[in-house]
């Protein structure tokens, strides 16, 4: 084929403008003529269809008052106007207006015609549907601005990199608020040049994910802010292929540092205090561990361990409320610390508590008002017992607490740690034992542990257990030891005395079991039972021979049940009340010690019971040291004179002086006066030779049970 051969095809003159005209009459694109006025001349079928104008509708008409609308860009068509007023051609894109309504696009080919060198004759117009492609792009531009909204309000820092220039092209407004940096200093990539080694691995694999193509992340690290400080951070990231072939990265950033912040403040509240700030008694356990292990690496060294339990604290508690009690609790912290300080800086300088700490020097709190303190060095018990010194020094001025002045006492177990120790756990326990020891000895008062003070506690914690059932099954019962009057011999009244008989351990004697009854408050309970029983036993007897029976009954009170007055009052009341005993056939005993552990309260719980009748005794009276002075403060009805003094009656002349001087201050004051544990007739004589009133003790008779104790009466009253 040769291109001359095309030339036999073209068509001749005459069928040349028929030809145009078919053309141009089905070709799919609008197209139409206009005169220089504008006005149309002819049109196409597209033309109709488009417009929704036919032709003889179009004819005469101008294209603008057809197709345009008032959405219709002006400066377009001002731009169009002047180019054909120019004659020339113009092509413009045009929002056109339907006869039926449709907005439709028009890419518009104007063009002069007419012969060469005249003016034109007129314009014709090819014309193009453009509505689906600018909808389309409508379309697109608002999904680029919804992206790019989202890429700005987006709280995640956001950025994209161009992997060949590993340079970052855009950025976000939160990765800026994350970094501190700026825009600028972000896209000339100055943010990413100061970067904490902690980050380098992340930025490695980050680095391998973008060249594998894979997603990467999320990845915890941590990047610099730009005034310095450290940014907690999470990472993630993703790369795409861009059209080109070239990788672009993105990298998405969380600021985690608030979240990071609260995780430590768990992980370290989980460890502390939340009342003092002092370590709790999980950081104990691990610093033990911790001391333990220098004692196996380093032979020699040891240290102490002190536990302390604040003397009293449950009555503070609760007279005073909770929050003073908390407030005591703080002022006691900051004096341990004070305590440590001093003492870190006698054994070796230091003069901070941090430092103090640095040494392993450890105060913490161990909940309720028990306190743990680590003493690194301090191996000997000489070394320990000063601390512990210091401690008791630290804690002598009184706290102010809600206005008032308190004091403190501690009392302290010391276990003492060597390479032979086998675990914190052991040494702990052995503090708490030797604290047990020390409370026992009385406040302020500090005690070692030893090997046998185990086995000690171990029956008292025997004790315990037993108790806590104990009058439940019937293992508790009473028995009354007879008060006789020294003039006449004949029993007035009795004291009623508990025993128990533990299932193993046998008859434990009252002195023993009281005393951990009062330790852990079951002697509540016990104080009530004793006090109903003996009430009905003196109802029982009264019933049975009311001419001989006891007239009164006497019954031990504890300090403990003393610290909660109004509880006791309500006992006592309805005791006497169940049993219909008349108060006056009702005495309290109370020794010197628990008056003096709360001098007013005591007062008026012993005036409030003497309103109602019932009359009070001060037991063991003697034993104390300001038993004289107590007397005169105190309006008691009967004094009972310990057993100690009666025991050395006969055979010591100063005591002998003494006693004769204590019952005549006794009966001076009004008072009846009772010698306790009289067990022969010389003692019986000198108390009679003294003037004292009554005898109790084995001279008279033995504590019995209530039978024995009525057939006695009956007897001495009978002959
Ligand atoms: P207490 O109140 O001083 O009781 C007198 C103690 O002296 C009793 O010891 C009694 O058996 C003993 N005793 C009596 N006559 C003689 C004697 O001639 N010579 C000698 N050496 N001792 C004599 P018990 O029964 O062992 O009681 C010891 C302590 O236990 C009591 O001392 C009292 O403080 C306490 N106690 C006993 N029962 C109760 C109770 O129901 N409540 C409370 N809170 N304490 C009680
Ligand atoms: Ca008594
Ligand atoms: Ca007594």
């Amino acid at each position: 084929m040769n291109a001359p051969l095309a030339h036999q095809h073209l068509l001749d003159s005459a069928t040349l403008p028929s030809a145009w005209r078919a053309l141009a009459e089905r070709c799919a694109q609008p197209a139409l003529v206009t005169d220089t006025t504008r006005r149309i001349t002819w049109a196409n079928a597209a033309f109709s269809e488009v417009t929704g104008y036919s032709l003889e509708e179009a004819l005469g008409r101008s294209p603008g008052e057809l197709l345009q609308c008032e959405q219709t860009d002006p400066t377009t068509i001002q731009r169009v106007r002047d180019a054909l007023n120019r004659g020339q051609s113009i092509r413009c894109q045009l929002l056109n207006r339907s006869r039926q309504g449709r907005l439709y696009w028009l890419d518009m080919d104007i063009h002069p015609f007419g012969l060469a060198g005249e003016a034109p004759r007129g314009f014709v117009a090819l014309a193009m549907d453009m509505t689906a492609q600018h909808e389309l792009q409508e379309r697109e531009a608002a999904h680029a601005r919804r992206l790019k909204a989202l890429f700005d309000l987006s709280p995640l820092g956001l950025a994209l990199f161009d992997m060949e220039t590993k340079r970052p092209i855009e950025c976000n407004a939160a990765l800026s608020r994350i970094n501190g940096f700026s825009r600028a200093d972000i896209l000339s990539g100055e943010a990413m040049r100061h970067v904490p080694d902690a980050h380098l691995p992340v930025r490695e694999v980050w680095m391998a994910s973008v060249r594998l193509g894979e997603p990467f992340g999320p990845l915890e690290s941590v990047i610099l802010h730009r005034d310095g400080h450290r940014v907690d951070v999470s990472m993630s990231g993703a790369s795409t292929q861009e059209p080109g072939g070239r990788r672009m990265a993105w990298l998405m950033v969380q600021d985690i540092s608030k979240r990071r912040t609260t995780e430590r403040l768990l992980a370290e509240s989980a460890r502390r205090d939340t009342l003092t700030g002092l370590p709790n008694r999980n950081r104990l356990d691990d610093h033990l561990e911790h001391m333990l292990a220098r004692t196996h690496a380093e032979a020699g060294w040891g240290f102490a361990v002190l536990l302390m339990d604040v003397d009293r604290f449950k009555v503070i508690n609760e007279s005073l409320g909770h929050d003073a009690g908390d407030s005591l609790l703080v002022s006691l912290a900051e004096r341990l610390k004070q305590a440590v300080m001093v003492s870190a800086r006698l054994v070796s300088g230091i003069d901070s508590l941090a430092a103090a700490e640095q040494e392993g020097w450890l105060i913490a709190r161990f909940g309720g008002d028990e306190f743990a303190i680590v003493a690194p060095g301090l191996s000997t018990q000489l070394a320990a017992a000063s601390f512990a010194e210091v401690v008791n020094g630290q804690l002598q001025p009184s706290h102010r607490i809600s206005g008032l002045e308190i004091q403190t006492t501690v009392s302290i177990g010391i276990a003492l740690a060597h390479a032979g120790t086998a675990a914190a756990v052991n040494l702990v326990r052995d503090a708490d034992t030797a604290m047990y020891e020390a409370k026992r000895l009385g406040r302020r008062q500090y005690a070692f542990f030893d090997e046998r003070m185990r086995s000690r506690i171990s029956r008292a914690l025997h004790i315990e257990e037993g108790l806590r059932h104990a009058h439940i099954r019937g293992q508790l019962r009473l028995v009354f030891q007879p008060i006789v009057d020294l003039e006449t011999g004949l029993p007035t009244a009795a004291e009623s005395l508990l025993r128990w008989t533990h299932p193993t351990l046998g008859q434990v004697p009252p002195d023993e079991f009281i005393a951990v009854a009062e330790e852990t408050g079951q002697i509540v309970e016990l104080g009530r039972w004793a006090l109903f029983e003996s009430c009905a036993a003196w109802t029982r007897m009264h019933r049975e021979a009311p001419e001989v029976a006891p007239q009164r009954i006497s019954v031990n009170l504890s300090r403990i049940q003393m610290d909660d007055g109004l509880r006791l009052l309500a006992t006592v009341r309805a005791a006497l009340t169940d049993t219909r005993m008349p108060p006056e056939a009702l005495q309290l005993e109370i020794t010197e010690r628990e008056v003096m552990s709360d001098p007013d309260g005591a007062r008026q719980l012993i005036d409030t019971l003497r309103r109602m009748g019932v009359r009070i005794a001060m037991d063991d009276f003697g034993t104390g040291s300001s038993s004289l002075a107590c007397l005169r403060e105190y309006a008691f009805d009967t004094v009972k004179i310990d057993k100690s003094f009666v025991k050395d009656l006969c055979r010591d002349a100063h005591v002998m002086a003494v006693a004769h001087a204590t019952v005549s201050v006794i009966e001076n004051l009004g008072m009846i006066s009772v010698a306790e544990g009289v067990e022969d007739d010389g003692e019986v004589a000198a108390l009679q030779g003294m003037g004292c009133r009554y005898g109790q003790g084995w001279r008279f008779g033995r504590p019995m049970d209530e039978a024995a104790l009525l057939a006695m009466f009956k007897a001495a009253y009978q002959r």
